[in-house]
């Protein structure tokens, strides 16, 4: 009774549910002696494995076929190609013979030796194949232990998620189902996953290493996400604690929504913008409930995920010419495709980086594929007569890279002028700064756009050298590390040397604790997951300005993260006090 789990605050509220365990997805099958008379049926066993994944895998061709297109269907040849695979087949069946020990072990070490050979190869092609080798292998082993892989989106009851790991397109299938929460083993706090959980205001945890350890099927759970805490099996009195815990947190969220119709300026009259963060178009009834002025970040990869397909012009197109009407008169800042790091988009077949969040992704993968860059900014343009948008390109790492990309949209921009396709020619076009070097170079960089927009996520785990997904470094993944506050300075600073304006769509600008020094920096517009809209408001119109400015000089005079944080606590507490209570 009442065994309590600590990890990372991912999403805050709290939820009391039956739990559901997600199985790993990469199984690891243990080696079992099987005997001499079984060994026969465990190759049997094998083969109908491999009949019922080629089953599976051409009644998924042939739909996808019917659906979509021949080409996207075709995706699947080079699956059942690995299927058919008679060196693999026999390697597997003749170990099995020959070391008397179950399939799925020796299958599962065959593959493994095959990845490894491929990884090594220089053909890029066939460095590619590896993701196949790994999807086929994973639905052949998935049959031979029996189980069934649930959709995410199926649930019929409410239901806690305990997964090792969730991917953001796992995530992403949550949306609005009968997911009260989820815990994961791993990740941290501005992984994409609890980023998604924290749209979707569900109760998350991550990072609790021990979860699918210590949580097993049948138990009830409590999950606190605001304290990262998690009570196994409680009794009736703690959930009656829990119960009034939660009533309290939404009564003070309610107190907020008086703010909603004010406007979001100091004391003394400086205006900011209070825009929200989405991952899909069904988040902005929610965005406009919570008094968002417009869409600092949409992230569009989203689009890309959860399909086998690549989204066509006319289904770019017609999602955001809805989103620009939706928000209207509002700006709505699409960052074109940031692919990689965290978020893997399967039906790109691109091979797995060694080190993925420095990999080929976001603007490189774009510039390298200007076919699929080309799809995706035709149709923002097309849809920029529909409402306010603007463009904003991610990882840009220099001025090289953001004229490279301003020289493909010239491009598109130039066909559709040849069509008489109409466009917003005014249409602004910003680059995200989030990698070390264009922070340094931001004055260059500004150069060359019409805004920054800060992404603090990858900028603070490239410059302090710590994974954002690796719960095992999040207490080194410091917001507040005064190499971040000079960073952030700087790049603001530059910014409105070169008269541009400058934006923030990284988690930190949804974190009260640092609300008033970013303000005093003198950032002009703060992108946040909606749910923090109204609390950052009533931060913004309790200072004037030059408090702010007082709060940002002090705060850039500590040596360590900590004692910058112990001083926005105190002054907080001290200028905010009902900010600081609901926290
Ligand atoms: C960021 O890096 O801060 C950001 C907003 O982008 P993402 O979290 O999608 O990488
Ligand atoms: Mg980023």
């Amino acid at each position: 009774m009442n065994e309590i789990l600590k990890g990372i605050p991912a999403s805050s509220g709290i939820v009391i549910g039956p739990v559901y365990i997600v199985g790993r997805d990469d199984f690891e099958v243990s080696r079992r002696a099987v005997s001499e008379g079984d060994v026969v049926s465990e190759i049997v066993r094998f083969e109908e494995s491999l009949i019922q994944t080629r089953q599976e895998l051409i009644a998924l061709q042939r739909k996808i076929a019917q659906e979509f297109d021949q080409e996207q269907a075709q995706i699947f040849d080079a699956h059942l190609l690995v299927l058919e695979d008679r060196m693999l087949i026999e390697e597997v069946i003749s170990r099995v013979k020959r070391e008397k020990c179950n399939v799925d072990f020796i299958f599962q070490e065959v593959l493994k030796k095959y990845v490894n050979v491929f990884s090594r190869m220089e053909d890029e092609y066939l460095r590619e194949r590896i993701a196949d080798i790994n999807d086929v292998g994973k639905r052949v082993l998935r049959i031979l232990s029996g189980k069934k892989k649930r959709a995410l989106s199926d649930f019929e009851e409410k239901v806690i998620v305990v997964a090792h790991d969730l991917s953001p397109s796992d995530t992403a299938a949550m949306h609005r189902k009968n997911i009260l929460g989820f815990i994961t083993d791993i990740g941290g706090k501005t992984s994409h996953t609890a980023i998604m959980a924290k749209s979707f205001e569900i109760p998350a945890v991550v990072g609790v290493e021990v979860a699918t350890s210590k949580i097993t099927a049948g138990d009830t759970i409590i999950i606190d996400g605001g304290a990262g805490i998690i009570v196994i099996n409680p009794d009736a009195k703690t959930i009656a604690n829990y119960k009034e815990a939660e009533d309290e947190i939404l009564a003070k969220a309610k107190a907020f929504f008086s703010l909603k119709e004010l406007l979001a300026e100091t004391r003394d009259g400086r205006r900011v913008e209070l825009v929200a963060n989405i991952e899909l178009p069904e988040e902005i009834p929610f965005l406009l409930d919570h008094g968002a002025e417009g869409i600092g970040l949409y992230r569009s990869e989203y689009f890309y995920m959860n399909r086998k397909d690549l989204p066509s012009e006319e289904e770019h197109y017609e999602a955001y010419k809805l989103v620009a009407e939706m928000m209207k008169p509002y700006p709505v800042i699409i960052r074109t495709l940031d692919l990689g790091g965290d978020k893997f988009i399967s039906q790109l077949q691109v091979p797995r980086d060694m080190v993925p969040f420095l990999g080929w992704r976001a603007i490189r993968f774009c510039l390298a594929r200007p076919d699929i860059f080309k799809v995706q900014l035709r149709a923002i343009l097309r849809a920029s007569v529909h409402g306010k948008l603007k463009i904003m390109y991610p990882m840009i790492s220099g001025v090289e890279e953001m004229r490279q990309a301003n020289r493909v949209l010239e491009e598109v921009k130039e066909e559709l002028r040849t069509k008489g396709v109409p466009f917003d020619k005014n249409m602004e076009i910003g680059a995200m700064i989030e990698v070390p070097s264009a922070a340094v170079t931001a004055d260059l960089i500004a150069k060359e756009a019409d805004f920054f927009s800060i992404g603090t996520n990858d900028l603070i785990q490239y410059s302090l050298a710590v994974d954002r997904t690796n719960e095992k470094v999040a207490y080194l993944y410091e917001p507040a590390h005064p190499a971040v506050l000079r960073l952030i300075k700087k790049i603001i600073d530059d910014a409105h040397r070169n008269k541009i304006w400058v934006g923030m769509c990284g988690e930190m600008s949804g974190d009260p604790m640092f609300t008033l020094v970013l303000l005093g920096m003198g950032l002009d517009e703060f992108s946040m997951p909606s749910k923090m809209i109204l609390q950052i408001k009533q931060l913004v119109r309790s200072v004037t300005m030059k408090q702010a400015q007082a709060i940002t000089e002090e705060a850039l005079t500590f040596s360590t993260a900590r004692e910058v944080e112990k001083f926005s606590k105190k002054k907080l507490k001290e200028l905010v006090p009902q900010v600081y209570d609901s926290l």
